[in-house]
């Protein structure tokens, strides 16, 4: 199998290493030299994160004239910084890589007059304006808006293989890498809306597909299930919990197999794969924003349908933070330009301007 793979979502960082992505630091005069003292940034625009959607709130903000500010983490770029291939990104005729594609967004941010700096946002305020914000680094932002773009993470197993093999026949993401396994037998993890999407996704594409679920029923809707139980190329194993994945010999490894344990009868068996997709759930990186802006019960931010929009005025929230159904990386840019647009209309009829 070829050195493939996503780890799902919409974010991204820089420069690459082997395996996975690293970003250089970003070549912007507000990160040259060493500064001693803490400084106040003052923005029309803040945007907290730098994904694709953030990445692309910056560009249109910046574009939009409104020298956006954005605050991009010491590590930009997130869950596209440990994907290699990338197919699905409209544009690019051949795959490119994960950190390549968030290397030119990040590039492109800066070229149109984005200032980026490197720190992570450690306590916002969003109770009054101009919004406040704190960085690990001292500095403080105050803000006009806020675009959240600050995504959300798939959850892992914490099995043995699981870890070493993400990208080499295990993904958190069949709408990212089921085409590399056409024709192929994967697995699938979980009985949620996501893990039976996922596997009625990949039955149109392997050739088998075992859906491992640690229970005897599942919480994905009935109709999905429905639609799942009446694919002859799928099987469910209940009452199954995944042990861990197990590698192929060889230079470069990859998935050939689970160790699976009966929850009820304690058997041990392996299931031998191609491929196995996590689909336990994802965890929006919102901590930071509990009780400022209304979430849902699973803690993702809630936008106005249709919208950017968060219940705060002025605040805007894009990609996977937002978004627990498509979490792509292009639908993450397309709600990144929604929010810059929402932004800049605001702005234009709201806010006085806090830049002196
Ligand atoms: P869920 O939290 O709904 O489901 C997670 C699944 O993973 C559960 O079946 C859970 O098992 C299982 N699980 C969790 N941890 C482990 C573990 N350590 N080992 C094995 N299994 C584990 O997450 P989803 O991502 O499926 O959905 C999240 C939300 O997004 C839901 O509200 C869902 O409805 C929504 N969604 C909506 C979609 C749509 O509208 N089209 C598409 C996808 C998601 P158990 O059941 O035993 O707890």
């Amino acid at each position: 199998m070829s050195a493939l793979l996503t780890v799902h979502g919409s974010q991204i960082c820089f420069a690459v290493t082997a395996r996975r992505g690293k970003l250089a630091p970003v070549d912007n005069a507000n990160n040259s030299g060493i500064r001693s003292l803490s400084t106040t940034h003052n923005t029309r625009l803040l945007i907290i994160g730098a994904g694709p959607a953030g990445y692309t709130a910056a560009i249109y903000a910046a574009r939009a004239g409104l020298k956006p500010l954005m605050v991009a983490g010491l590590q930009p770029g997130g869950q596209l910084m440990i994907t290699t291939e990338v197919e699905n990104y409209p544009g690019f005729a051949e795959a490119v890589q994960g950190p390549f594609l968030m290397e030119q967004m990040q590039k492109q941010a800066v070229h149109v007059g984005t200032e980026i700096i490197q720190d992570i946002i450690t306590s916002i305020d969003l109770g009054g304006r101009p919004f406040r914000a704190l960085g690990d680094s001292g500095d403080s932002y105050v803000a006009d808006s806020v675009v959240i773009a600050t995504g959300a993470q798939a959850r892992w197993l914490g099995i043995p293989g699981e870890k070493e093999l993400s990208g080499f026949g295990v993904s958190a993401c069949a709408t990212c890498d089921g085409f590399f396994f056409r024709g192929k037998t994967v697995a699938v993890v979980g009985g949620g809306n996501t893990a039976v999407e996922e596997a009625l996704y990949l039955a149109n594409l392997a050739k088998h597909v075992t859906v491992v679920h640690r229970r005897d029923s599942f919480r994905a809707e009935r109709i999905l299930q429905q639609r799942l139980f009446a694919l002859p190329n799928v099987t469910v194993l209940w009452d199954t919990v995944v042990e861990a994945v197990l590698a192929s010999e060889g230079q470069f490894p990859s998935a050939r197999a689970l160790v699976l344990r009966n929850a009820k009868t304690g058997a041990a068996s392996e299931l031998p794969l191609d491929g196995v997709f996590v689909a336990i759930g994802h965890d929006p990186a919102t901590a930071l924003f509990k009780g400022q802006v209304a979430m849902d019960a699973e803690g993702y931010i809630e936008t106005v349908p249709g919208s950017a929009r968060t219940n705060v005025p002025g605040v805007f929230a894009a990609g996977d933070v937002q978004d627990k159904v498509y979490r792509q990386a292009v639908t993450a840019a397309g709600t990144g330009c929604m929010a810059a647009l929402e932004a800049e209309k605001w702005l234009a009829h709201h806010a006085e301007p806090v830049l002196t």
